[in-house]
């Protein structure tokens, strides 16, 4: 397994509608133990492939709390089938948005359709914070941000921010 660079703001890429997975086989199993371990250093509770750069339909997940043994789910191609006129709110983050943290409403529960990392069909109805965590990741593999789901004002000043530092940092230049 390795740790994998996880890309931030203003990085176009994600922006990038992610591709959907035609085969599932030991190069992908790798990239999703990359992807698990990259998340739990991190620390985070989720990771979407194209935060690693992989414009691929690939996220991985893991609610458990900290007392507890790590549990992370792969979801392949995942697919929202159903979510309720329920909304909750939760305030997020993004590995890709360091240090930022806002309010975001999103319906409370899910249901969620994709293959696991033996190809099998996997369904889950997933509510409170695994809720969020999906939707939040499934927004990813279309190129959307937690951001979006705010006001423009505030979206705006946080892309701002994140440009001015890019720059800051030098022309590609990058952090090590
Ligand atoms: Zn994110």
């Amino acid at each position: 397994m390795a740790l994998r660079h996880i890309i931030t703001l203003p990085d176009p890429k994600l922006r990038l509608v992610s591709k959907p997975i035609e085969r599932i086989d030991e190069r992908l199993r790798k990239l999703m133990d990359d992807m698990i371990e990259t998340m739990h250093e991190a620390p985070g509770v989720g990771l979407a492939a194209i935060q690693i750069a992989e414009p691929i339909r690939l996220l991985v997940v893991d609610v458990a709390r900290k007392e507890e043994p790590p549990q992370p789910q792969v979801f392949v191609n995942p697919e929202i089938l159903w979510s309720s006129d329920e909304r909750s709110t939760y305030e997020e983050g993004c590995l890709s948005i360091p240090e930022y943290y806002a309010e975001v409403e999103r319906p409370a529960s899910v249901r969620v359709r994709g293959l696991d990392r033996e190809g099998q069909a996997l369904e889950v109805l997933a509510e409170g914070l695994l809720a969020t965590v999906l939707q939040h990741e499934i927004d990813h593999l279309d190129g959307v941000l937690f951001i979006d789901h705010i006001s423009k004002l505030k979206r705006d000043r946080v892309i701002k921010k994140f440009q001015k530092a890019a720059k800051r940092s030098g022309e590609g230049s990058h952090v090590l």
